[in-house]
């Protein structure tokens, strides 16, 4: 596990590591044989910005952003991490999610959002300060609510219209404000298929850095009703056995879905 800093990067001993995002993807060297490498020492690029994460085993990680294009630079590809999340080791995955959200913090938030002043970096906290009315803008993380419901020894998934075909997943939505963890899974699955649940029980939480989630994972029993999807987030909603999930797409191990999943049935052994 990384040891975080919220400091800006100086004097550091020891090597390196850096992601570097630019809008369109994280740079990747065109010769590299995995999914996503990072580049150590020097970045490859000039950076607009960049932000120290902290240090694990040795090694200190950055992350940089770029403004510019490099979708015709043969020296890169683009990787989408969102896309290739299932090809990427976990422990870099994880770092890569941690920059992912930092960097979007810092380029989402150049600009006051009461005054529209251009604010600056606050030199030992991790905040952007309006140089005009002093508002303060920490990264943003949203907490939402993810949740396995089970009836007898099936388990109930359902497919988002942003999903690819066949893929299926647990039910999830963001908490809304004033609201309680579990007032948000109880109102998220009435409104997204219809149904009552009871006993609803935290699992464990995971960060989901597309672009800044905070996933609380639960468990909840089916209580009354009958699945009816909404039709505008959820256009399919089943009851699955364990047997029945070799017929559709899950989410990947990287997943707190997937640990949801296997938190009902056991260790799935596949992608
Ligand atoms: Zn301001």
């Amino acid at each position: 596990m990384i040891t975080r800093s919220t400091a800006v990067a100086a004097n550091l001993e020891g090597p390196i590591h850096r992601i570097v995002f630019s809008p369109k993807g994280v740079l990747v060297h065109s010769h590299a044989t995995d999914e996503l490498s990072l580049f150590e020492n020097e970045s490859p690029v000039e950076l607009h910005f960049e932000e120290y994460l902290g240090h694990e085993k040795g090694i200190h990680y950055n992350a940089g952003f770029s403004n510019a294009d490099y979708s015709e630079d043969s020296r890169f590809r683009l990787v989408n991490l969102r896309g290739s999340y299932k090809s990427i080791p976990a422990d870099l995955f994880r770092i890569a999610g941690y920059a992912s959200e930092v960097i979007s913090w810092r380029r989402n938030f150049q600009f006051c959002g009461a005054c529209g002043t251009k604010t600056e970096r606050v030199p030992h906290e991790r905040a952007m300060k309006c140089t005009s009315c002093g508002l303060m803008a920490y990264p943003r993380i949203s907490p939402a609510i993810i949740v396995a419901i089970t009836k007898g020894d099936s388990i109930l998934l359902a497919h988002n219209i942003h999903f690819p075909e066949n893929q299926y997943s647990t039910l999830a939505g963001f908490i809304d404000p004033g609201e309680s963890a579990e007032e948000a899974v109880d109102r998220e699955i009435f409104e997204e298929v219809g149904i009552k649940v009871k006993n609803i029980r935290y699992v464990s939480s995971q960060p989901w850095p597309f672009p800044d989630s905070l996933m609380l994972g639960y468990t909840a029993e089916y209580d009354a009703g009958e699945i009816v999807p909404d039709g505008v987030e959820i256009t399919d909603a089943r009851w699955f056995t364990k047997e029945d999930l070799v017929n559709v797409t899950i989410p990947g191990k990287q997943a707190v879905a997937r640990t949801l999943i296997e938190t009902v049935f056991g260790p799935i052994d596949r992608d």
